[in-house]
């Protein structure tokens, strides 16, 4: 018997059988898809909104978020109820009654506007991107891979390079992980990305992007990370003129000059950058804003709006003695995705807990480094890495030391020799949720190292700020741009911020959710009269939903295929090999299809 899923991106559910919109199954075009979507998130909201403001708990039901209306439908009798039952006259304690009924209209009002209107899966959910990752999953158990391409790219471009490094925090949310091994949701992710190049080299003819309007507005990005990346393509999509601005040679921030080949293959994000080039997106490499370069204010003026995507360009330093004879990991991450990558011979130390730490340590030991130790101050549950990644270069050989930390640079006549460090053991909680790290009294010793790299994070500081156009720009202490969480607008009219700008050193897929949200605030103000323009009717179209599979081997994961060690580490080709078609559909097929029954 044949069986339907319901359209679970608009909630449309027509007579009979369950079916998907034009929208949701891929037939809209993105660009229909990006206006409807800013008009609906708006009536959606204003009417969740409007119902709260009427019955505290109503917005809520409408939004399908049951428990939360209810809390909020509740209060207001409850409180009703113990104003009857106490009445002996007014008196002065009503008043605290009557504050505390203003407060709940208040409250659920603002919730039924910024909460969510309808229900995810606990992947979804966990998704910085929100991808809708059943539906997807779905689409490739279906074998409707161009479809599933499609439907990924309606909140993330970047599919083949996300697909790669990914944190993926949806699979530690993945309800297959209660009961077995959660779903290897970046592996299937990936494996779309690799099968659209496939039919690509394969000279597959695909529809041709929408042109540009002819009237569309004009907008400026200044940094072409993953947040500029991805708010220029969604701008090119709604049809906006788009120039990025970067002061490197070849676009793509970080993805392009600091993520090792061998986690992301330049071919990868240098193949989706070309996309965004045939979309009519315009590149404006090597052309540095600010001062010494072209003038912020110019671009305000050649511009309907800009978006500052600049990324956390500076290197945090260990602020010990000697450190000048360090190296910035940016730096050699930098030159040894270059075409002659260093020669190390010798130790070398890399401080640090994070994925660059990580990748840095891998480098050094594909780059000839004798012995790689990785130094971090805290243990290995507060280590931020991936733990997938840890394991890979612990397995390449990588020696990792926790609950350890660097002193003082041991120099001989100007030239490093060595780190003097401690041992730490871990005390009360900090500031960060995390147990602070507490230097061991006398465990002082020397460990000779030939390179020492600290890689501790990026701060947001550049010479850009500096800029004139740019004195009524509020910023935190730290440097961070301060913005409206909703839009991305900053004090500074015309002017979006977003990525690490705005957050700090965070994921690439974080900082590719701001680029969207900035394009469709963005649009949504600069271009209100195309975003009213009416859509064509929307047609109901069926796509099957083949259940999910029972059996015992459905609890555990497939393993992708990685390179043999031996060929890893003496050069940087891409280590994972990605999903076969068997692999990719037997792990799509185990998706519970969470949503569904929410
Ligand atoms: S089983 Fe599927 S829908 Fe449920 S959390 Fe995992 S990936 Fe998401």
């Amino acid at each position: 018997m044949e069986q339907y899923v319901d359209c679970s991106l608009c909630s449309i559910e027509p007579k009979g059988k369950a079916a998907r919109c034009r929208r949701c199954s891929g037939m809209l075009t993105g660009r229909e898809r990006l206006m409807h979507e800013i008009r609906e998130a708006r009536g959606w909201k204003y009417i969740a909104t409007m119902l709260s403001a009427i019955a505290p708990g109503l917005g809520q039901f409408f939004g399908s978020r049951i428990f939360t209306g209810i809390i909020f439908g509740t209060l207001i009798p409850l409180g009703l109820g113990l104003l009857y039952v106490t009445w002996g006259g007014f008196s002065y304690s009503h008043f605290f009654v009557i504050g505390a009924a203003i407060f709940v209209l208040i409250v659920a009002s603002a919730d039924a506007w910024f909460g969510p209107t309808s229900p995810k899966a606990p992947c979804q959910k966990a998704c910085p991107a929100s991808l809708p990752i059943p539906d997807y999953l779905q689409l490739i158990a279906n074998q409707d891979l161009e479809q599933g391409y499609s439907l990924i790219r309606t909140r993330l471009p970047l599919v083949g390079t996300i697909g790669r490094i990914c944190p993926h925090p949806c699979e530690d949310r993945c309800f297959r992980g209660i009961d077995g091994e959660p779903i290897s949701i970046n592996g299937c992710k990936r494996y779309l990305a690799d099968m659209r190049a496939m039919r690509l080299e394969k000279g597959s003819e695909l529809p041709p992007p929408l042109p540009l309007l002819e009237d569309g507005p004009k907008v400026a990005i200044i940094g072409s990370g993953p947040a500029g990346l991805s708010c220029a393509f969604y701008l090119s999509v709604l049809g906006a003129k788009v120039e990025v601005f970067d002061s490197d040679e070849e676009p793509g921030g970080r993805l392009i000059s600091t993520i090792p080949d061998f986690r992301l293959p330049k071919e990868i994000i240098r193949t989706e950058i070309e996309d965004l080039k045939a979309r009519g997106v315009t590149f404006r490499s090597g052309e540095c804003v600010g001062p010494g370069g072209t003038s912020v204010g110019r671009i305000f003026d050649e511009f309907d709006a800009t978006f500052l995507s600049i990324g956390a360009p500076q290197s945090i330093k260990l602020g010990i003695e000697g450190e000048e004879a360090f190296t910035d990991f940016q730096d050699f991450l930098r030159v040894s995705k270059s075409e002659k990558p260093p020669k190390i011979n010798g130790n070398v130390a890399i401080i640090g807990g994070g994925n660059a730490a990580v990748d840095a340590s891998r480098t050094a030991l594909r780059c000839g480094a004798k012995q790689v130790h990785l130094l971090y101050r805290r243990d290995m549950d507060q280590m931020p890495a991936r733990t997938d990644e840890l394991e890979a270069a612990m397995r390449e050989g990588v020696k990792v030391h926790f609950l350890i930390n660097p002193t003082r640079a041991i120099l001989e006549d100007g030239v490093l020799k060595g780190l003097e460090v401690v041992d730490m053991q871990l005390g009360l909680v900090d500031s960060s949720g995390r147990p602070k790290p507490v230097k061991r009294e006398g465990s002082e010793r020397v460990m000779p190292f030939e390179l020492v790299i600290p890689c501790l994070g990026q701060t947001v500081a550049s010479t850009i700020f500096d800029d004139p156009a740019l004195a009524r720009l509020t910023r935190h202490k730290d440097g961070r741009v301060k913005v409206s969480t909703s839009t991305l607008r900053t004090s500074i009219s015309g002017l979006y911020a977003g990525g690490d700008t705005v957050r700090g050193a965070l994921t690439a897929v974080a900082a590719i959710a701001d680029g969207r949200k900035a394009a469709l605030a963005i649009f949504a103000d600069i271009a209100p009269r195309k975003v009213r323009a009416p859509l064509r009717r929307q047609v109901m179209v069926r796509v099957p939903y083949g259940g999910h599979q029972e059996s015992a081997k459905a609890k555990m994961r497939e393993r992708m295929h990685s390179k043999p060690l031996s060929i890893r580490i003496s050069g940087f080709q891409e280590v994972e090999e990605g999903f076969n078609h068997a692999q990719a559909s037997t792990e799509a097929s185990r998706c519970l299809q969470c949503h569904r029954e929410l």
